[in-house]
């Protein structure tokens, strides 16, 4: 069997990469139109050829189109997971069409190696993206790999991005840190015994 599997950048192809390729034929497709700025999708591609050239893995670029992810999104409105779901198609349709084209059995993605990703939604848009090219989609759930695609990237060096990708979830990380920061530091305010309590000493 030969498959194309899509991959959002390097840290997230290493383990699936590895679990498909045995025994398999595997190149991998970087159609990624929902990263922004155009400067980051460089540097996650440019991770990814990295370490696919050192690895012997062919890679295959589809153009960078955010206007065409925008589109895309665009009925979602601020509803996160619907607009996940037609990210997820957007994508993973752009490597179907792809993978129509030059013959693979099969599509697969490396998204479901992420915990912050849904695999249920990732599984369902694959199907009806890959039902309308005309192509299997094999579902996946990597994981329970997160841990050691963690620690590989971290080993290699490579550069590890702290959003998922699109503008908006830039914003959404950026508040999920905040309020995870404050909590931290609430929890520490309640565990402090009364006489540590910095306050007291400085009246
Ligand atoms: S948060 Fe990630 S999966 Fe969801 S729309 Fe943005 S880039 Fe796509």
């Amino acid at each position: 069997m030969r498959i194309l599997l899509h991959a959002c950048c390097g840290p997230c192809l290493l383990e699936p990469y590895d679990a498909l390729a045995e025994g398999t034929e595997v190149a991998v497709c970087y159609a990624n139109p929902n990263i922004a700025p155009a400067e980051e999708y460089v540097r996650r591609r440019d991770t990814l050829r990295a370490y696919a050239a050192d690895a012997g893995i062919v890679v295959t670029e589809l153009p960078y189109e955010p206007q065409r992810w925008a589109e895309a999104v665009a009925g979602a409105g601020d509803d996160r997971a619907a607009r996940c779901r037609a990210c997820y198609e957007l994508r993973i349709g752009m490597v179907a069409t792809e993978a129509a084209r030059c013959g693979y059995d099969a599509v697969a993605t490396t998204l479901t190696v992420s915990p912050y990703q849904d695999p249920v939604a990732i599984r369902e848009a694959g199907e009806a993206a890959c039902a309308r090219a005309g192509i299997r989609f094999l579902p996946t759930d990597f994981r329970e790999r997160y841990p050691e695609a963690t620690r590989r990237s971290r080993a290699l060096g490579m550069y590890r991005q702290n959003y998922c990708g699109c503008a908006p979830s830039a914003v959404e990380a950026d508040r999920d840190r905040a309020q995870r920061r404050a909590a931290r530091a609430s929890q520490r305010r309640d565990t402090l015994p009364q006489d540590a309590d910095p306050g007291r000493h400085q009246r």
